[in-house]
């Protein structure tokens, strides 16, 4: 049966960012289907975790900053450590700083690059041996539409150049590792409703630009973009690896 290629029972899925937003949405949708769940961010959330087991999904919570370095690398080796393995990893935790370019600040670039790229790497980087001794895995980043065209009317430099290095290093990954059975691939959400767009959707100079630019006229859910990941997580997917999947409302068609 088809629907069976969806299905994650048994496995273990490490999810970034998983208290909120996009993140909750892929770990309930990881977790509906079999997967047990570890969900990683800085501050507990003791409402995600509820909302997860009361789903009926087996899930725990490891606290990690990740812009630190060291951090995603204890946090993939304490998943192994509680688990026994890792069969999914995303790469969902990421922040958005907007600034014009002539006064953007270094600091605040590394703050965007630590954690939207060299997080994300590590990541990666410290499934491999875990994923290598099982025999594979499936690692999915999280990128955006930002990584492919550069939106408006807010500029987002640090943000875009961030997502676009997602996007390369999904398909340079992939690559390397499609030997390992180990896929990796990239969604590249549009403007999704969640904290990090909540202030932007509130804005009167903005909200209207984003929705005339974006052909279905309405922000994505993170539902939407939960089933994406489920597909690409799950042995549907089992000959897509490198793609990144453009979850937009038809944004990036203009
Ligand atoms: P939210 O801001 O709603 O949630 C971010 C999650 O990441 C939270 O769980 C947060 O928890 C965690 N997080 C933030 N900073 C860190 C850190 N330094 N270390 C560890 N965890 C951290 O974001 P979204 O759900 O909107 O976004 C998720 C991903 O989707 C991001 O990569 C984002 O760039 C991308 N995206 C979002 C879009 C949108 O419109 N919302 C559009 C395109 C892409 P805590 O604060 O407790 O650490």
């Amino acid at each position: 049966m088809i629907l069976d290629r969806f299905r994650l029972d048994g496995q273990v899925a490490l999810v970034t960012g998983g208290t909120r937003g996009i993140g909750l949405a892929i770990a309930k949708a990881l977790g509906e289907a079999g997967a047990r769940v570890v969900i990683s961010a800085r501050s507990r959330a003791a409402d995600a975790e509820k909302s997860l087991s009361s789903a009926g999904i087996a899930c725990e919570f490891i606290a990690a900053d990740l812009a630190e370095e060291g951090a995603a690398d204890h946090l993939v080796r304490e998943t192994v450590s509680r688990t026994g393995k890792l069969e999914i990893l995303v790469n969902n935790a990421g922040a958005a700083i907007h600034g014009d370019s002539g006064t953007f600040s270094d600091k605040t670039w590394r703050e965007i690059m630590s954690l939207n790229v060299d997080a994300v790497f590590r990541g990666c980087r410290a499934a491999l041996a875990p994923m290598r001794r099982q025999g594979g895995g499936v690692i999915l980043n999280i990128g955006s539409m930002s990584g492919i065209v550069s939106n408006i009317p807010q500029n987002q430099v640090a943000y875009n150049s961030s997502k676009a290095a997602v996007h390369m290093m999904t398909k340079s990954l992939a690559s390397e590792l499609a030997a390992d059975n180990i896929r990796v691939n990239a969604l590249a959400p549009g403007y999704i409703e969640t904290d990090m767009s909540r202030g932007g959707i509130a804005n009167p100079d903005w909200f209207p630009i984003w929705r005339s630019m974006t052909p279905m006229g309405r922000v994505g859910q993170p539902e939407e973009v939960a089933g994406c990941a489920l597909f690409l997580c799950s042995l549907a997917s089992s000959y897509v690896t490198g793609e990144v999947l453009v979850v937009d409302g038809g944004y990036t068609t203009r």
